[in-house]
């Protein structure tokens, strides 16, 4: 009988099935295929016989069936080869590998037990001795097990060790030791790296740190971005965060949370907020605050309460020092110029454009815009933020008036307060009215430090559009221009090279913000017998303002000689000619210390000293006076501006163009009215004086539109 067929057997537990197959003669196989049998149907002669040995051969291919482990017949069937049994089993008992024997051994062991069959078995494999239990002399049965279920490798009938784990190394869930399937992946689906078949870890992310969706733990995709768009600072590919501003705090049409541009401008208002609310707070502390309000208290029931609080603030000098830095921080943060055209540029941050400002916002105009060459705001009275020299104009409370008449000289119209709220010193300081002038521009102007005037465009003919140039280049446009640089520079004697040694009046002034402001200094000359010259004395003498920290042993000058052709040259001449302002600068002709030579000076600096005419001194102070450079367009006249009622207000450029000059800027001779008053004519500083141009200033900025 033969079958072409193939049953699957098992030698391992059950013999059974191969014996059957081996009684049907039909073809079989085990899992792997290395044990089969196969009908002469099947196969194809003359046979394969591999391994066999030569002497089988023939008997081999005569078989009509095959036994075969690998390719080599361990037995075969031949039909009718015994005369009274009509068929025989041919298994030799050749040994080859482990694998085969074992073969040979279940195959042999298989025919024996099939009744009826003639086998010529080799001896080699006559049937093992099996104990009662069914194990041999070596502990395996006849299937190859041992009591325990093992076969000589250690491996199972399911092909398993004693750790439950296949040749392959894998347990019978198909995991190896280490909890992993062939493929990598242990129970859990993960590889040893943690990832699973698409790559992800538990936590849902790639071996770059990416989820699914391509974001990592901390939410953001390979550019940066969370799934809003927006980065770990919070901003968008265009760089706008979530309510739509930029890092610089702007939306994408420039403008800031409060509606300002970048200029600081606001399109409504055209005002900058940071200066003027740099004050409000500043003055909002100082009122909270034990360590700056007493002042501010003690005037808040004698003063109305905005007076009493910058006026308390400005005479309490920790509260004074405090603001003045704050608005310094704060006018430094607003350098920024508009790039559009301004209503109103005033070049010069001080007394003038204070008032002018000041007036302006009072009459419901907008804020002027201020361009200040130096980074301090306040002009000259500000030059120092410690007092450094005593004004010379007296301090009388009151509206403004004329020298001589017991009134207000020091008056700043539209200002909150005024200096005699500051001070009841006869002569207050300049630091006095610098306070006062700052304050004011941080609430009534935008201004703009460092940023110094070189040109007027366009002054020169009437024209809808001023062009102001600044030294550095950068382009201001307004529809007016207020020239309001006060004296301008001080004038340089010719050959006086400035050094070290050599120094102008506001260099010295700028030292008395120092502590020790004369410490070097022995031997002085000041150039120069005017106002500057008398305050120059003041400050070298010791009898200015004593703001810093200052001691005899190091800010003593032996000797201070002041050139001045026109000044008195003894105590007694002194007093006769000069304000008594300025005796106790004369006082000290009587001694040694100060000398007044009436030579026009010739300055040389040697390089360790200087020399003046034949004296040698350390330092000079050039007080010489000042001059105010030309920025006008090339030829254009700026003639006296007379309000509608005739009087002289300020200099307009005669082309028509909105170009004035205020203040001392504007160079106005006396008038006639001045001309009358002994006490306004007689004092060549006067000419420069507040009380002569503050009122003009205020009507300009009032009557123009
Ligand atoms: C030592 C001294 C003491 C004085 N004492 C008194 C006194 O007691 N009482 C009194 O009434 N007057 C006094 N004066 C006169 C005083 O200068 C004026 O009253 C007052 O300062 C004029 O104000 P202003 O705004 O026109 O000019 P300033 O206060 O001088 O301000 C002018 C501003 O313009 C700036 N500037 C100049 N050129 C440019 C440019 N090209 N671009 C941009 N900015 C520029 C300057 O840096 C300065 O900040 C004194 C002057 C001096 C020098």
């Amino acid at each position: 009988m033969s079958s072409t067929t193939s049953t699957t057997v098992s030698i391992r537990r059950d013999i059974s099935a191969l014996r059957d197959a081996l009684r049907n003669r039909g073809d079989f196989a085990i899992s792997t295929r290395n044990l089969r049998g196969q009908a002469r149907l099947t196969l194809r002669y003359p046979l394969f016989t591999g391994r066999l040995p030569a002497e089988y051969s023939d008997s081999a291919q005569s078989a009509d069936y095959v036994v075969f482990s690998y390719d080599t017949p361990i037995a075969w069937h031949l039909a009718g080869q015994d005369a009274e049994r009509d068929e025989a089993w041919i298994v030799p008992g050749t040994p080859y590998s482990r694998t085969t024997t074992q073969h040979q051994t279940a195959v042999s062991d298989a025919l024996y037990s099939l009744p009826g069959n003639y086998v010529y078995i080799s001896p080699d494999l006559a049937p093992t001795i099996y104990d009662s239990d069914g194990y041999n002399s070596e502990g395996y049965d006849r299937y190859g097990y041992n009591r325990y279920g093992y076969n000589e490798d250690g491996y199972d009938s399911d092909g398993y060790n004693e750790d439950g784990y296949d040749e392959d190394g894998y347990n019978s869930d198909g995991y190896n030791e280490d909890g992993y399937n062939s493929d990598g992946y242990n129970s859990d689906g993960y590889d040893r790296y943690g990832y699973n078949e698409d790559g992800y870890n538990e936590d849902g992310y790639d071996s770059d740190g990416y989820n699914r969706y391509g974001y990592n733990e901390d939410g953001y995709n390979e550019d940066g971005y969370d799934s809003d768009g927006y980065n770990r600072y919070g901003y968008n590919e265009d760089g706008y965060n979530r309510d739509g501003y930029n890092e610089d705090g702007y939306d994408s049409d420039g403008y800031n949370e409060d509606g300002y541009n970048s200029d600081g401008y606001n399109e409504d208002e055209m005002r900058r907020p940071l200066v003027a609310g740099q004050l409000d707070a500043s003055l909002a502390y100082a009122a909270r605050s034990a360590n700056y309000s007493p002042a501010i208290s003690a005037l808040s029931s004698r003063m109305p309460g905005n007076v009493a609080l910058l006026a308390g603030a400005a005479v309490w000098p920790a509260t004074r020092e405090m603001i003045d830095r704050e608005l310094d921080i704060a006018w430094a943060r607003e350098r920024a110029i508009p790039s559009f055209t301004v209503p109103e540029v005033i070049i010069g941050a001080g007394v003038h454009a204070a008032i002018y400002s000041a007036i302006r916002v009072a009459n419901g105009k907008p804020k002027p815009l201020v361009l200040e060459r130096s980074d301090r705001v306040g002009g000259t009275f500000a030059i120092t933020r410690r007092p450094s020299f005593y004004l010379n104009s007296g301090n009388y409370p009151g509206l403004l008036g004329r020298p001589g008449q017991g009134q207000a000289l020091n008056y700043l119209p539209g200002a909150e307060i005024q200096p005699s709220d500051v001070s009841s010193a006869q002569y207050g300081t300049n630091a006095d009215i610098g306070f006062i002038v700052r304050a004011t521009l941080a609430r009534y102007a935008d201004v703009v430090t460092s940023a110094g005037v070189r040109a007027i465009g366009n002054d020169d003919y009437e024209s809808s559009e001023l062009q102001v140039r600044l030294t550095d280049g950068r382009l201001v446009y307004a529809r007016r221009v207020l020239d309001a640089r006060g004296l301008g520079d001080p004038i340089i004697p010719d050959g006086a090279g400035m050094s070290e040694r050599v120094i102008t009046f506001p260099d010295l002034l700028r030292r008395f913000d120092g502590d020790f402001p004369l410490q070097g200094i022995r031997r002085a000359a000041i150039i120069g017998g005017g106002d500057s010259g008398k305050v120059s004395a003041e400050c070298l003498l010791g009898i200015g303002p004593q703001a810093s920290m200052s001691v005899g042993s190091l800010d003593y000058l032996d000797r201070v000689d002041i050139y001045g052709p026109q000044l008195a040259d003894t105590a007694t001449e002194w007093y006769a000619s000069e304000r008594s302002r300025y005796s106790q600068v004369g006082s000290f002709l009587k001694t040694r210390r100060l000398s007044v030579i009436r030579e026009r000076a010739r300055v040389v600096d040697t390089g360790t000293s200087v020399l003046v005419n034949e004296q040698s001194y350390d330092t000079v102070i050039v007080a010489a006076g000042f001059t105010l450079p030309d920025i006008s367009s090339t030829g254009t006249f700026y003639s006296r501006y007379e309000s509608g009622n005739g009087l002289i207000l300020a200099r307009k450029a005669e082309s028509g163009a909105e170009s004035y000059r205020i203040g001392p800027a504007a160079a106005l001779p006396f008038t006639d009215a001045e001309e009358r008053e002994p006490a306004v004519i007689s004092r060549a500083e006067n000419v420069a004086g507040i009380f002569r141009y503050a009122a003009r200033t205020a009507a300009l900025a009032a009557s123009l539109d």
